[in-house]
């Protein structure tokens, strides 16, 4: 089932998830279901929040996208996409890169963000297990952008002051219309 993607102006977008303790049929029906959404919306990465729930809970998916390299390895080993992390939590490497990004909340909106080249991600999965991810490119830039909605950060707070301030008129507008729904 596709999920409505909430806005930004939605204040649900600033909530920071609440861990999940145990993986039952509503986690699972809701990670399938923002898979879906995903994919529909060709986006790259959902997090919870996005679809009005306050979790720990995010997907990913980059192998559409061949124009900008990723890289991943799940366990040390090759792993296929799309990914569904609960809890996770970053390691940064200390080398950054401008890259261009947009949200699913923010539509018709893209900036350059510097985000880490390669992190480190840990996990749980739906099966319960404890994964490390390693990852540079875009699936690093995608899971650090969707950790941060995951904590109430928006790409909006990593922006430099000069592209927020380029934007500022699409963000009204964007918070308006929100506000109007
Ligand atoms: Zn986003």
């Amino acid at each position: 089932m596709r999920l409505s993607i909430r806005k930004y102006g939605d204040p649900i977008l600033r909530a920071k998830g609440k861990r999940i303790e145990e993986v039952d049929d509503n986690v699972r029906a809701l990670a399938e279901n923002m898979l879906e959404t995903m994919h529909a919306a060709n986006g790259v990465g959902l997090a919870a929040q996005q679809v009005g729930q306050a979790l720990q809970l995010t997907v990913l998916d980059v192998s559409q996208i061949e124009d900008r390299p990723s890289t991943m390895k799940l366990d040390g080993k090759p792993a296929a996409m799309p990914l569904v992390l609960l809890n996770p939590t970053l390691r940064l490497g200390e080398e950054k890169e401008s890259g261009s990004e947009g949200c699913l909340s923010f539509p018709e909106i893209t900036a350059e963000i510097d985000r880490s080249i390669s992190i480190v991600v840990e996990a749980e999965t739906l099966d319960g297990d404890d994964v490390q991810i390693e990852a540079s490119g875009l699936l690093a830039r995608a899971l650090q952008h969707e950790v941060d909605h995951l904590n109430g950060i928006l790409f909006i707070d990593r922006m430099n002051s000069a592209t927020k301030v380029s934007h500022a008129s699409r963000l009204k507008r964007l918070q308006k219309e929100t506000a109007r729904l």
